[in-house]
């Protein structure tokens, strides 16, 4: 490993600064994915800026009736929190269904939403790959695919987004809250993450130094009703094959409202809106959750290995809004 400086900076303006007048400079948060990156040969910073104490590690109640989450606030004590689980339980058990208690202890919000994709190439440096060496080649393409995108992916690039926090944080139409060397900001969840395109190595729409301070959930009357289902390989610590958030309103057996979106599918935490559009104003049935979930995957581009998670989304969204229309058990 690369011999790197570790600083603990007195504030969030200091550490904003560090980072932004530093190439070589990264945030630490709870360390669980930056560190083993950097064992990997993957991440090389230079100097490690310590965050963990300087962001909020409170979660408290907005002045609209929504949650502000501190970029600080551990995973579990997320998970945990009685305001989450019975408002927004799309959210706590989207944070229960990630990676170990042992790793939820350590890991942060801020931390989570910026970790970067499990595609093997990419954590592996002797492999091509054009997120980590731009320009060099994307081999999953022709290579091992089977767990990569079918939504948003791009000629070089078809990486996943790993976190299953985020895949609710975009279902509840959350809000990140960013401090930088301009200043503070917010920036809508979804907002927050690019389609790989031509830069795959440009994941996000943050600038060196900006430093995620909090995120907000805006109050959701029907938010109580809302679920998240994660398909993997193996039923505890394991990344996502394919996750679904949703929240459902339903009266007189026609759907008000609908939230949905769906992880390890695309590049980003994908929000579902043509599926919702699709679903207001139907019958709460399992045929037209099956219609909503074929509109929304009908810009899908599968590869020859990963086809399979069209029919795997379409049966987790028909599931799931049956469930929560209480059609299924
Ligand atoms: C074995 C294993 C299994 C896992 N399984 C899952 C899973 O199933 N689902 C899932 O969702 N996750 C899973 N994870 C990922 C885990 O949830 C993340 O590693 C964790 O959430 C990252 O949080 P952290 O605070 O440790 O981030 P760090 O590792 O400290 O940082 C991650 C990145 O974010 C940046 N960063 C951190 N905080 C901020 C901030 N406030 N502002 C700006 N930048 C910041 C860092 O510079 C770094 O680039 C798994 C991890 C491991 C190791
Ligand atoms: S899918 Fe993306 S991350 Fe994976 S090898 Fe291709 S360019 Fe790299």
């Amino acid at each position: 490993m690369k011999p790197f400086g570790y600083v603990v900076p007195p504030d969030q303006a200091a550490a904003v600064a560090l980072v932004t007048g530093r190439p070589g400079a990264a945030f630490l948060a709870g360390g669980t994915n930056l560190v083993d990156l950097m064992k990997l040969g993957v991440a090389a910073p230079d100097l490690l800026v310590d965050v963990a104490g300087l962001l909020p590690g409170r979660i408290e109640r907005t002045p609209a009736g929504g949650l502000r989450i501190g970029a600080g606030v551990r995973n579990s004590d997320l998970a945990a929190d009685p305001r989450v689980r019975a408002e927004f339980p799309v959210l706590a058990q989207a944070v229960l269904a990630g990676a170990s208690g042992q790793l939820r202890n350590m890991a942060t919000v801020g931390g989570n939403l910026l970790q970067r994709t499990r595609c093997l190439y990419f954590q592996d440096v002797s492999k091509p790959c054009n997120k980590r060496a731009p320009g060099s080649g994307c081999p999953a393409r022709s290579g091992e695919h089977r767990n990569l995108a079918i939504l948003g992916g791009s000629p070089h690039c078809v990486a996943t987004h790993p976190s299953d926090m985020a895949v609710a944080l975009a279902a509840l139409d959350a809000a990140v809250h960013v401090t930088g060397a301009a200043g503070p900001r917010v920036v809508p969840l979804c907002g927050l993450y690019r389609l790989p395109g031509e830069e795959p190595a440009r994941e996000t729409t943050l600038e060196r130094g900006d430093l995620i301070t909090a995120v907000e959930i805006p109050a959701l009357e029907y938010a109580g009703r809302s679920a998240y289902r994660k398909v993997r390989d193996r039923a505890s610590y394991a990344f996502a094959v394919t996750s679904v958030a949703a929240a459902l309103d339903v009266a007189g057996g026609v759907v008000k409202d609908a939230r949905l979106a769906l992880g390890a599918v695309a590049p980003v935490p994908w929000r579902a809106r043509i599926a919702e559009q699709a679903l207001v104003g139907r019958p709460a049935t399992a045929e037209w959750f099956g219609r909503a979930a074929d509109a929304e995957l009908a810009a899908a581009d599968p590869l020859p290995d990963n086809a399979f998670k069209l029919t795997l989304v379409r049966n987790v969204v028909v599931r799931m809004l049956s469930v929560l229309a209480g059609d299924a058990p």
